[in-house]
């Protein structure tokens, strides 16, 4: 089939629908995730049982930063191990999820503020695959990813999400994969089996983040590093936090926030995930 005519049946076969997805955060955490049953996974598990099946899963990974945005068009995404220092059977886990190149078209021609180059190399990274590998195990819907352009600010990636939003109303569900708070280097190594352990300044940053997102606050959310001192040191680099302003970007007027998942780990992460809609 031409591109072309695999465009057209793809719009066609994704008409307007009068629901809209959801629209998630999901903080991913540790890359064991992907294979361990924890209270994180088995969420995602029922988050998967729970949402109304989408046609197809786009996710903004944290781990694919680039310089311009891209999206992932090829038909057969592969699974990328980009961790070190796991255990093999990590290594070993493939999610051979199918892509869906007529709808990373769709998406190229609804953002218009760039350029979106069509990616044929990348695939799915961990920030994707650990996570949709629960929600979806049989690994039969589509799954694309948007790269994050980490020359950008946060404004920009709030701005770019609203432009995808009529994706909403054709069956794709959006997943930013992230941590809200995510500092590895201060990560508490002999607090890992501590449950909720987090230091004051990922505390305070946690409930800041969550209160503003509860309010609807999104400038403040954008301009995150003026919220506090400790803003420093809950986002280091924004590369985990970026994926937010794509669901706070995709949220609704009338919509509010649940809140799942929402705990602190080893001190200096949160995995707390929020869903609209
Ligand atoms: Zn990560």
């Amino acid at each position: 089939m031409s591109s072309l005519s695999a465009f057209k049946s793809f719009t066609g076969e994704l008409n307007e629908q009068d629901t809209k997805m959801p629209v998630l955060f999901i903080g991913h955490g540790s890359p064991m995730n992907g294979i361990e049953n924890n209270e994180f996974s088995a969420y995602w598990s029922s988050l998967g049982k729970e949402l109304p099946e989408p046609k197809a899963v786009l996710v903004v990974s944290a781990h694919w930063l680039t310089r311009g945005t891209h999206i992932t068009a090829m038909d057969h995404p592969k699974t990328i191990h980009d961790f070190g220092g796991f255990p093999p059977a990590l290594y070993a886990v493939q999610y051979p999820a199918p892509g869906n190149p007529a709808l990373a078209n769709e998406t190229q021609q609804l953002i218009t503020s760039t350029n979106v180059g069509l990616d044929h190399d990348w695939g799915l990274d961990h920030g994707a695959w650990t996570v949709v590998k629960h929600m979806y195990p049989h690994a039969n819907i589509p799954i694309l990813q948007l790269s994050i352009d980490y020359s950008k600010p946060a404004s920009y990636h709030y701005d770019l999400a609203k432009e995808i939003f009529s994706l909403r109303k054709k069956g794709v569900l959006v997943i930013g994969s992230g941590n809200m708070v995510h500092n590895l280097r201060m990560i508490a190594w002999d607090k890992l089996d501590v449950p909720g352990y987090g230091y004051d300044w990922a505390m305070e940053m946690h409930e800041i983040f969550k209160n503003k997102i509860s309010n609807g606050d999104h400038q403040a959310l954008i301009h995150y590093e003026q919220l506090s001192p400790a803003a420093k040191l809950a986002v280091p680099t924004p590369d985990h936090y970026y994926p937010l302003m794509y669901t706070l970007g995709l949220q609704d007027k009338n919509e509010t926030p649940t809140f799942f998942n929402d705990k602190l780990v080893a001190g200096s992460l949160t995995m707390t995930s929020v869903r609209f809609g």
